[in-house]
Order: C-alpha cells, then sequence, then structure tokens
C-alpha cells in the first residue's frame, strides 16, 4: 500500500452550529415563507468528510437564507465525527455501520444501530426534500466526483452546474441504498416528479481543496435551485464561486471489482480516473501484489472510479470501472 496522504484540511469547529433549530441535532431548517423547492445540503454522512461540514459551517456562518422555498442543512453523523483523529481518519467514517448504506424501510425501522438509529431521525428531512446534495470526500487524492445516479434529471442538474469535469453515472452499492437514492429521489425520471439528488466527492478527504470544492458547489446548487439569486449568493458567500469545469465528462459506472481478502493489491498506486485502452489489461490482484488471480479492465476506453485499497475486505468494492464519453 502506498504512504497515506497527509491531511492537512483542519477539525472545523462545530460547537456553535450542533444543537440545531429543528429538534433533531445538528439539523438546521429555514423557511422564506414563499414558493419554491425545498433544498437539503447533507455534510458528514461519513464522519471524516469534513469538506462538507466546512461548507455548511459557512453557509450558517454567512447567515444564508433561503428567498425562495426552504433550505435545510443538515451535519449528519456527529457521533462519528466526535471520533475523528487526522492520523487515523478512516476510523471515524462510521461508529458501528456506514451511515450511506441503511436507506430502506426495514433498515430505518430496525433501529439497532447508531447510524440506523441517526439516519431515521434523518430520514424525514430527506423525505420532505425535492433536491438533495449530499457532500463527501475520498479516501484518495483524486479530481471531485459527481455522483448522479442513473437518472437523466440529475445528470441534467450536473450539466447545468457546469462543474465539476467528471460526472459519474452509478448504480449504487450492492450492500445498501444510499440517502441519494432514498425514496423518491431513486425512482425513474417519470415518476419522480422535481426531485433531484446528487452526490458530490469533493476530493481527499484531507485536502484543503476539498473544502473549496465543497463551497462552490453549494452556491451553484442553491442558485440552479432557486433558493438565492446570483447576486444575493455572491454578497453573502464571497469567494465561493469557482471557475466553471472547461469541460464535462459523463463516466458511466460497469462493473466493479470486488475483494476477496484483505490483501488486495492494485498493481499501481492508482487514485481514480485512470484510462485504460484495452480490454483485459491488469491492474490488480487478488491475494497480494503479483498473487492471485488477477484483476483485469472489463472493457476498451475503461476509466478507473475511485481505487482504494483501504477498506478492503471479502465482499467490499475497491473499484469501478467506467465507460466515458463527454457531457454534451
Ligand atoms: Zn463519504
Amino acid at each position: 500500500m502506498s504512504a497515506a496522504p497527509r491531511f492537512e484540511l483542519p477539525l472545523p469547529d462545530l460547537a456553535p452550529w450542533r444543537a440545531g433549530n429543528t429538534g433533531v441535532e445538528g439539523v438546521w431548517h429555514f423557511d422564506s415563507g414563499q414558493p419554491g423547492r425545498a433544498v437539503l445540503i447533507t455534510a458528514l454522512i461519513h464522519g471524516n468528510e469534513l469538506c462538507g461540514a466546512w461548507a455548511l459551517k459557512g453557509l450558517l456562518e454567512a447567515g444564508v437564507r433561503p428567498a425562495r422555498g426552504t433550505l435545510t442543512l443538515a451535519l449528519c453523523n456527529l457521533a462519528a465525527f466526535d471520533r475523528f483523529d487526522a492520523d487515523r481518519h478512516d476510523a471515524a467514517r462510521f461508529v458501528e455501520q456506514d451511515l450511506n448504506r441503511q436507506w430502506t424501510p426495514e433498515r430505518l425501522r430496525a433501529a439497532d444501530s447508531v447510524e440506523r438509529r441517526r439516519a431515521a431521525e434523518l430520514a424525514p428531512f430527506a423525505e420532505r426534500a425535492d433536491w438533495l446534495l449530499d457532500l463527501h470526500s475520498m479516501h484518495e487524492p483524486s479530481a471531485p466526483l459527481l455522483l448522479t445516479g442513473v437518472q437523466p434529471r440529475n445528470l441534467a442538474l450536473a450539466r447545468q452546474l457546469a462543474a465539476p469535469e467528471h460526472i459519474v453515472i452509478d448504480a449504487g452499492h450492492s450492500d445498501g441504498v444510499r440517502l441519494r437514492d432514498f425514496g423518491r429521489f431513486g425512482l425513474p425520471d417519470a415518476q419522480a416528479g422535481d426531485s433531484r439528488s446528487l452526490l458530490l466527492e469533493c476530493g481527499f478527504h484531507g485536502d484543503p481543496a476539498s473544502r473549496a470544492v465543497a463551497q462552490d458547489i453549494c452556491r451553484r446548487f442553491l442558485q440552479a435551485a432557486g433558493t438565492l439569486d446570483a447576486a444575493a449568493l455572491d454578497a453573502a458567500l464571497p469567494g465561493w464561486r469557482l471557475l466553471d469545469a472547461p469541460r464535462q465528462w459523463a463516466l458511466t459506472v460497469e462493473g466493479a471489482a470486488v475483494a476477496r481478502s484483505p490483501r488486495f493489491a492494485f498493481t499501481e498506486a492508482f487514485t481514480g480516473l485512470e484510462h485504460f485502452a484495452h480490454a483485459g489489461t491488469v491492474i490488480g490482484h487478488h491475494d497480494g501484489p503479483g498473487q492471485g488471480e488477477p484483476v483485469v479492465t472489463p472493457y476498451d476506453d475503461c476509466v478507473l472510479v475511485m481505487p482504494s485499497v483501504r477498506q478492503a475486505r471479502q465482499g467490499v468494492t475497491v473499484v469501478r470501472f467506467a465507460r466515458r464519453r463527454p457531457l454534451a
């Protein structure tokens, strides 16, 4: 395994914003009293992913209030965040279970872990939201990735946002349902009404740039949703808007490699978005470097999405494969 990248993003002080104003810890809700979308922005679904917490803290400190519709800001897994230690930040991803795999009625009802009870507290806010932006970061250094799911409505919104450069069209994980696929967010376009949901992986967990990426997408999302107009956002959030992406690529996830043991090893220190021209290129091995059955690219013009062995064990996805095309 390559040396872990340095964790340079500071820990945000969330104490002033911890209580929320909804009766649910960490959840803030503001109502313009005017017609408009119900917008939900979530951070800390994983407790070690600090960039979104920085962005929400910034929105709260700036006193951003919706001009139309409602705005809900949720700091999600505070119990995991409380365990954060920059030297072992992966240990703060969750307490008992991954909060981003619990979004089915059965798991929410089960209430048999810290995360399932927390998901049940957060679920009513997600159910009331029209548009969801869920802010995450990644195990490894990488360009930001916007995950739209398979619904064309979310891809259209990604194009409207004009950032980031890389858009991932993926069907989620086999081991549970993500918040961004919860309820009507996961429905086909014809049944989903105005709902939209996007998940942004803002970069490496510890990269200060991930905070700027999270802030920029919040500003773009609030403008696109009609929550506030551009002038009001620029006045409230100076410096948050970054340049538009020079181009956007749609990466359609088709296939993944699932580890068979903690010994899974890649052939190189991949960080994501590596492109392979030919099917059958060896990218890893199941039983350690050069050991056991090789893992190969499944088709020509294949791109690696979020390779990581840090959570590797039997049954865990260590990389997803995507086909690449320009987003017109
Ligand atoms: Zn995450």
